[in-house]
């Protein structure tokens, strides 16, 4: 204990001296604040926010911010994902709307919560995409919405187990005929 102190009471132990004189350039920083180097969401009551650019801009006027990376960007940065839904059987006349259905979503999810994102949309080939999201539900909830649109569409869900606990979902268009005949 009486080492502790010792080692605590020589200065130059202490590492702050650069970020000092970085306070005393800019202020002091904002109290539990992060910037996303990334996409500029700010940390702060404990979760990360959008900001519109004129509050991004008096922010960073105001106050010196830190600089980290938000989860969703970490995330993308490292090639995961916590959300894959697999499309498969999509026919050639639903392919549009399919597309324009699932950046809609991934847009709104996105304004409520910044850390709720579609990472990719890969296909596979023009049948079968592939839809990553970095949050796990959202998957989820974008298949349930394609059920719900196209309607003809089988949705199985599976989860992997801790610590990966990816959730991934199995979206098939039933084949084409069943289409046709229901229709009919
Ligand atoms: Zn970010």
């Amino acid at each position: 204990m009486n080492d502790m102190r010792k080692m605590f009471k020589k200065p130059h132990n202490i590492a702050l001296y650069p970020e000092r004189t970085e306070f005393q350039e800019f202020g002091k920083p904002a109290r539990g604040y992060r910037r996303c180097r990334v996409c500029n969401a700010i940390y702060y009551d404990k979760s990360w926010h959008r900001e519109k650019q004129a509050r991004l801009h008096r922010l960073l006027s105001l106050h010196k911010i830190w600089v980290a990376t938000c989860p969703a960007c970490q995330m993308i940065r490292d090639h995961e994902f916590e959300g894959k839904i697999m499309i498969e059987n999509i026919p050639a006349r639903f392919q549009d709307e399919l597309c324009h259905l699932i950046k809609g979503f991934g847009a709104r999810a996105y304004e409520q919560d910044c850390q709720h994102r579609i990472i990719a949309v890969t296909k596979e080939d023009k049948r079968a995409w592939i839809v990553t999201t970095t949050e796990n539900q959202l998957a989820e909830k974008i298949a349930k919405k394609i059920k719900e649109v196209f309607d003809k569409v089988e949705v199985k869900t599976s989860y992997s187990r801790a610590p990966d606990d990816v959730e991934r979902v199995r979206v098939s268009f039933k084949p084409f005929y069943e289409f046709e005949n229901k229709r009919g």
